[in-house]
């Protein structure tokens, strides 16, 4: 499942991948530390959750 986040560089919107976590009790995916902007090519922190699921 994708994620929406804005570049905190160039305030591009960016869909981060995440893998969803073996759970049963509740939707948990995991995203990486930091993602690459498309855009600009700038590292981004991933912000903590909740996150907002990309369309
Ligand atoms: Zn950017």
């Amino acid at each position: 499942m994708g994620f929406a986040f804005v570049c905190g560089w160039c305030g591009a919107p960016c869909t981060v991948w995440g893998e969803p976590v073996a759970s049963w009790w509740t939707d948990k995916y995991e995203l990486p530390d930091e993602f690459e902007c498309w855009s600009c090519g700038g590292i981004n922190e991933t912000p903590p959750p909740p996150w907002t699921p990309a369309e």
